[in-house]
């Protein structure tokens, strides 16, 4: 085995075996793949430990019976022996308190945090500036981005307290925003402001957390199909218009947030941080399309 050196250096992974995750908004309505979810079956694949925290229990234990069905029930290595490898947690993150309760269930189930997804993001209120009401708005923004910064408040302190590695630092966030937060022209309004601030705040953090070997990277998918948008029911006209809108013109699904994910939290991306990826089809490199054939 190669324990690396100046000059011949150890190998890094793509396992994530033995590292602990939480994941906001786990869930998703019905039992289809949205960002949240795919993440947290991806990075159990990979190895983790992996906490589903959702407003909807039974959506985010409905996340933990997918992991469970398909990578069996306990972690069997050294560390974490017998210790589930899923759980679900009761939380609405705008509550400080409920933060701060899904990071202690996570060090005192496992022992330690190294991975935060900050995928909870809410759609709503739709309207102007002119039609929103204080009240929904400031609901939106809080649930949005105070629930990330929330999140980090005491994820960051734990990740903090493990051993530092030369590969993987001592933790990473992954926040989740979207190509509304990148460009203009999105009929709604707190949405894009909401994933807008994401970008920025994945900068400042990233900044901030460097010097405690902790990553901060953002994700933006494009028009992914995700529950989100179907069990609004989404006219097959929109979804083919939307797919067009994208130079690779396919339909991508929580998978491809949950990829990027995913590799952002892995050592795969050790040296990357303070980074927005689009994870858009090509969207945002060619926002009015390809060349005609
Ligand atoms: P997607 O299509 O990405 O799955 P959903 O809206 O279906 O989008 O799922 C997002 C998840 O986020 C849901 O399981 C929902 O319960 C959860 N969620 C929404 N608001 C909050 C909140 N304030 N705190 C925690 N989880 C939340």
């Amino acid at each position: 085995q190669n324990t690396g050196n100046d000059t011949n250096p150890r190998r890094p992974t793509r396992s994530l075996k033995g590292r602990v995750a939480i994941v906001t908004g786990a869930g998703s309505r019905s039992t289809g793949i949205g960002n949240g979810r795919a993440s947290a079956i991806l990075l159990a694949e990979s190895g983790c430990a992996v906490v589903c925290a959702d407003l909807n229990l039974s959506w985010a234990s409905q996340t933990v019976s997918m992991i469970t069905s398909e990578f069996g029930v306990t972690l069997d290595e050294e560390g974490f022996k017998s210790k589930p490898r899923a759980i679900a947690v009761q939380a609405d993150v705008s509550s400080e308190e409920d933060c701060q309760r899904v990071v202690r269930t996570a060090v005192e189930t496992y022992g330690r945090l190294d991975i935060l997804v900050n995928n909870v993001g809410v759609a709503g209120p739709v309207g102007t500036a002119v039609e929103v009401s204080k009240r929904d708005w400031e609901r939106g923004m809080e649930v949005n981005v105070t629930g990330m910064v929330l999140m980090a408040k005491y994820a960051v302190p734990a990740m903090e307290r493990n051993a530092r590695d030369d590969v993987s630092g001592r933790g990473t966030i992954v926040n989740m925003s979207s190509v509304a937060g990148l460009v203009g022209g999105n009929p709604m309004l707190l949405y894009p402001t909401s994933k807008g601030a994401i970008v920025n705040l994945t900068r400042a953090m990233a900044a901030h957390h460097a010097g405690s070997g902790i990553r901060v990277n953002c994700v933006c998918p494009g028009m992914l199909y995700t529950p989100m948008l179907y069990s609004g029911g989404m006219s097959e006209e929109t979804r083919e218009a939307r797919r067009k809108r994208s130079i690779l013109q396919t339909e991508g699904n929580g998978w491809d947030a949950g990829l990027a994910v995913r590799f952002l939290a892995s050592d795969e991306a050790r040296w990357i941080t303070g980074v927005i990826l689009p994870v858009d089809a090509g969207y945002t490199a060619a926002p009015h399309g390809g060349a005609e054939e």
